[in-house]
């Protein structure tokens, strides 16, 4: 018999790339009708069977006596050893903040997840910063909005609006904020220890690097335009940060009604650009968990960034559904779960989150989210919408007539009506 590896080898070599993929079918036409005349055929593993799938996960099959990081896998059981439903590849659906590189200066950090980390996500980016007790991230605006979930401590946010006028308030852990692109803005560290939080940007390519700064506009502007247009000398020009000052220590503010007062009727009080989203009630409730939704419709401001904060009790589910209008970007905040994501063209995977995991989920592909922990999973899903939309598939079912459900189940319907009839977001246990 022809050695097999020797003549794939000498037929790349020779004829190239397509010629080796012809190369290596016609070897394996040649293994399989050698197993066809031994009476074997049909047990290839050009296509499993659902029982070939099963069988190579029992016994010695799924054993890796090779190297192993073993922490990794203590972390991710599901994304090395996949349930026997995965097949092909939906696209990149995990990335965690814990991989990236914080960019640390004197009072915080930050570091991101974008499109450039994971691919797939081309809606919407993340960025996680720390700001210690006084520190400023400097002022600036940028090309996308900014929504803003704080994780710990406090912090006092402002924003000037197009009519002159400032909006300034404290915010605490659960509290949200909106910033609309190119409207000036602050965020301050307050007394304890500061603060940590989580940005979210309507822009996948959104690099928090690449943010305009007050200190970049002053520094990069002729001296004698600076003197013309603020009266300020070239002594004082030379004075102002040469060069961009980004996360820095400052001095702790006073009272909030101080600054409000200095502003008097200059302090923006109509528009809200601040929710608090961890104290409202739930918006659905179940034995399982709890969501609660926040968009434009119960803050108006948010117009193009929609929120759910999700809360699944061990042993819960986040049902399996799909979002019909955007894809999902979203962020865990605490808990150990696994999703599975079964997108179109028989592509599924599941992978497992634990805190500061990012995950995502390709428009209108089906998912769910399953407790796979001891304790509570609170996670966000995010949108690049004007309002959250979901499709339950339970509904969906229970909508459906007997026979029209019977005919595509190939069950019948006194098992088909056990599933919960209604959307329920997340299920009893
Ligand atoms: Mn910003
Ligand atoms: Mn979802």
């Amino acid at each position: 018999m022809e050695t097999k590896d020797g003549l794939q080898n000498q037929e790349q070599g020779a004829n190239g790339l397509e010629d080796g993929k012809w190369a290596l079918s016609r070897r394996m036409f040649a293994g399989a009708a050698a197993l066809a005349g031994a009476g074997l055929f049909g047990s290839a593993a050009v296509a499993q069977t659902r029982e070939e799938l099963l069988k190579g996960r029992t016994g010695n099959s799924a054993g890796d006596p090779g190297p192993e990081n073993k922490t990794l896998l203590g972390e991710n059981p599901n994304s090395n050893h996949p349930p026997f439903t995965d097949h092909g590849d939906p696209g990149t659906i995990w990335y965690s903040f814990d991989l990236t590189p914080k960019r640390i200066q004197g009072g915080g950090w930050t570091h991101q997840v974008t499109q450039r980390e994971l691919p797939t996500s081309t809606d919407l980016a993340g960025v996680n910063m720390r700001l210690t007790a006084g520190s400023f991230r400097e002022l600036h605006w940028h090309l996308a909005d900014e929504w803003a979930i704080m994780l710990t401590g406090k912090a006092r946010v402002s924003l000037m609006q197009l009519d002159g006028k400032m909006a300034i308030n404290d915010v605490e852990a659960g509290d949200l904020w909106y910033f609309p692109a190119g409207l000036p803005h602050s965020i301050q560290g307050l007394e304890g220890d500061g603060c940590e939080f989580l940005l979210v940007f309507n822009q996948g390519l959104f690099s928090e690097a690449d943010t305009f700064l007050l200190s970049e506009f002053l520094a990069h502007t002729p001296p004698e335009i600076v003197q013309k247009n603020m009266g300020w000398s070239r002594q004082a020009f030379d004075k102002l940060p040469a060069t961009q000052l980004y996360i820095f220590e400052a001095p702790l503010p006073g009272p909030l009604d101080d600054d409000k007062r200095f502003l008097g009727e200059r302090l923006a009080t109509e528009t809200k650009y601040t929710f608090k989203m961890a104290s409202m009630p739930p918006t659905q409730k179940t034995a399982g968990g709890e969501v609660r939704i926040v968009d434009s419709a119960n803050f108006p401001i948010a117009k193009d960034i929609a929120s759910a904060m999700v809360t699944i009790k061990p042993g819960g589910l986040r049902e399996m559904h799909w979002h019909p209008n955007v894809s999902e970007w979203q962020y865990w905040i605490k808990g150990k779960g696994r999703m599975t994501v079964a997108s179109n063209g028989a592509n599924a995977r599941t992978m497992d989150f634990n805190a500061n995991d990012v995950g995502f989920v390709p428009r209108m592909a089906g998912h769910s989210i399953e407790n796979t922990g001891t304790e509570d999973i609170v996670f966000l899903e995010m949108f690049k919408a004007p309002r959250y939309e979901d499709i339950s598939l339970n509904q969906w079912i229970s909508l459906m007539p007997d026979k029209m459900a019977e005919a595509h189940l190939k069950l019948p319907a006194s098992t088909i009506r056990k599933a919960p009839q209604s959307n329920y977001d997340v299920l009893p246990k």
